[in-house]
């Protein structure tokens, strides 16, 4: 399977250099070609797999022949090897027909460690295949920077550097990057919010000189090989609920519109999914464009779930490319738009086929805290904030007629509650624990720089920071 930019002005790429390149040369993001697919037969074939073998069969066509299924379920089984659950992402039921999909089992206690422990392994298959050195640049709002900085950490072919909004992330989430004391290993605080950082991201990878000089490598969900591992666990959630035979609904909280797309590739490929819910917080540029068609930039405020105050959605750009029936140069031109005016319009044809697949939600904080507080009550389980707006939708889209009663809902739990103990403790009073190989996390020394929002700035410290080959 080759790649292909949504800016139509890049590719086809062989999986590899997709992997390695991250963001497209033109600006856009990489697609597959199209879309590998599996028959009821073959879905119904992967019902006894483990979770890793699953891993492999479902990721192989992805990999163009360059990495074959059993490799890659060998990867797999070795990346989720230290998560502490047997089932890797299980299934938890809540009442008859809804489920939590815990995905906090790895060693961030966050849905990043699924990809990010994959991607490190397959970064460091490819580069020292070709004895080359990468400098991996990312953006986060709290999770995607400590899986990356957690998993990358250490390899010698490899240096991270990640930039997270100073003081916009909780203390779990910044302990858990600075904390990482290695070699190749820098987290750093930009003085901005997460858009800003992703800005800088941006800025340094549209910059072609600096990016061949240091040889830049993009992890956050913008990189292909990010989203691939995440299709897994929606194949083993709806398989263990009786796929291919009965539809399933997932219920995603949604920031960088990552995740979700990631349920909307297990589409693609065949998996019956009736309905994708798309749960917002406050920040609900998401809902309204779903809602109205209509994608207008807002500015970010701060909310309970701080890994969802997003506006501007960098995978949304994937969608767009597949509603605009995959038109590379409709896509640019809608992009450039939405980059010097802030918004754009989608005519009635592609938000009729967006409106067939997504619905969207959002709940504000107020709203978080009562879901967290009568899940607990209700079920004895505590969720974490991103968690309870997923959760919160899911009911709702239950009781405004949208999901039918007797359709399972699956509803991702992307974080342990204790990784975001103000909601918790607002909720119930007490913060949740950690779990115990992060009991002593609090105490462990950090480092960390604090850098302005500047592109100059940023360059200056890699080039002056980085490991040569
Ligand atoms: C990253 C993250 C999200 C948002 O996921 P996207 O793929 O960016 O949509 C939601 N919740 C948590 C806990 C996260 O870490």
């Amino acid at each position: 399977m080759d790649y292909i930019s949504t800016r139509g002005q890049d590719g086809p790429l062989g999986f590899e250099q997709t992997l390695l390149s991250g963001l497209a040369r033109d600006g856009g993001l990489y697609l597959p070609v199209e879309w590998p697919t599996f028959s009821p037969d073959e879905i119904a074939d992967m019902r006894d797999l483990s979770y890793a073998q699953l891993a492999g069969r479902v990721m192989a066509p992805f990999c163009n022949g360059e990495i074959d299924e059993f490799e890659l379920a060998a990867m797999a089984g070795a990346a989720y090897a230290g998560f502490d659950h047997p089932a890797v992402a299980p299934l938890v039921q809540l009442d008859d027909t809804t489920y939590i999909l815990e995905l906090f089992h790895g060693p961030t206690i966050a849905f990043k460690d699924y990809a990010m422990q994959f991607l490190a392994r397959a970064f460091d298959r490819a580069l020292s295949k070709k004895r080359q050195h990468a400098v991996i640049l990312g953006a986060t709002s709290g999770d995607t920077g400590s899986a990356a900085l957690e998993a990358f950490q250490k390899r010698g072919a490899v240096d991270v550097f990640i930039l997270f909004p100073e003081g916009r992330v909780s203390p779990v989430q910044q302990r858990q990057m600075t904390s990482v004391i290695a070699d190749g290993a820098h987290a750093v605080a930009i003085k901005g919010d997460f858009d800003d950082c992703q800005a800088l991201v941006k800025a340094l990878f549209n910059d072609l000189e600096f990016r061949d000089e240091v040889n830049l490598s993009a992890v956050n969900s913008i990189n292909w090989a990010r989203l691939m591992p995440q299709i897994v666990y929606y194949f083993s959630s709806a398989l263990a609920l009786g796929a291919p035979d009965r539809k399933v609904v997932f219920s995603v909280p949604t920031g960088n519109f990552g995740n979700v797309f990631a349920g909307y590739a297990a589409v693609q490929m065949g998996l019956p999914i009736e309905r994708l819910i798309v749960a917002s917080n406050q920040n609900d540029i998401l809902p309204r464009f779903f809602e109205a068609g209509r994608m207008a930039r807002e500015t970010v405020v701060p909310s309970l779930s701080p890994s969802m105050d997003i506006q501007v959605s960098s995978n949304f750009e994937r969608l767009l490319f597949e509603l605009l029936e995959r038109d590379g140069a409709k896509t640019k031109l809608v992009m450039d738009e939405f980059a010097t005016s802030g918004q754009f319009t989608l005519d009635v044809k592609a938000m009729t086929r967006a409106q067939s697949l997504f619905s969207a939600y959002r709940l504000n904080d107020s709203g978080t805290v009562a879901e967290i507080a009568s899940t607990a009550k209700n079920s004895g389980m505590l969720l974490d904030p991103h968690s309870a707006v997923g959760l919160s939708a899911a009911r709702r889209a239950r009781a405004d007629g949208t999901i039918a009663s007797d359709v399972p809902i699956v509803s991702l739990a992307c974080a342990h509650p204790a990784k975001f103990e103000t909601a918790v403790k607002l909720a119930t009073g007490s913060a949740a624990t950690l779990p115990p190989h992060m009991a002593d996390l609090m105490t462990r020394p950090e480092q960390m720089q604090t850098l302005a929002a500047d592109v100059d700035a940023v360059k200056a410290l890699v080039r002056a920071q980085k490991r040569s080959e």
